[in-house]
């Protein structure tokens, strides 16, 4: 069944990262808590039960504005492999995320943390080649936030419930950029 994309009240993606989706059943409970409002509806999914019929909507919006963790992110593998666009940080190369790895720029055995600031993605060649030396990455290991994070999302593959969702994918005038839409 389908999924809904859930929106602030201000007509933004409640989160990108990753973007916020709700499965029909959910969809179906927070509108009868009255915590969404349908946004568009899927032309020809319904819900129907002896008591009620209702069309389930593509996207929807909150009613409140809940408290999301924008601005802060915490590091994570997939979010850093998110911040250097699956790529390589000593070959330049593009790889899927079973095929990278985590680099420490400087080493864990000279003190090298796993934080944001200190790790690279890598693919496994170039991780192995590295071992303890240190080498210099393309693009220096940084502290992303995240609306800066979300912008680099949006430039990498990404799978959409509906058409309807396309105009809300954006971020700081960023806008999708490699969208597939689930048949
Ligand atoms: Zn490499």
């Amino acid at each position: 069944m389908s999924d809904t994309l859930i929106l602030t009240p201000d007509y933004q993606p409640a989160d990108f990262l990753p973007l916020s989706v709700v499965d029909w059943q959910t969809c179906i409970r927070l509108m009868f808590l009255d915590k969404i409002q349908p946004v568009h509806l899927y032309e020809n999914r319904w819900i129907s039960s002896p008591k009620l019929k209702l069309q389930l909507p593509s996207v929807a919006v909150t009613r409140d504005h809940f408290n999301f963790r924008k601005g802060r992110v915490r590091y994570s593998r997939h979010l850093m492999y998110v911040r250097d666009l699956f790529t390589c940080q000593y070959c330049g190369e593009i790889f899927t995320a079973r095929e990278l790895s985590i680099d420490h720029v400087i080493p864990k055995c000279e003190g090298g943390k796993t934080s944001w600031e200190n790790c690279v993605s890598s693919c496994r060649d170039c991780n192995l080649r590295k071992g303890n030396k240190r080498w210099r990455p393309i693009n220096a290991p940084f502290k992303p936030d995240y609306y800066a994070l979300a912008a680099r999302r949006l430039e990498l593959p990404i799978q959409v419930g509906h058409e309807s969702w396309l105009p809300y994918l954006q971020v700081g005038g960023k806008t999708a950029q490699r969208v597939q839409i689930r048949g």
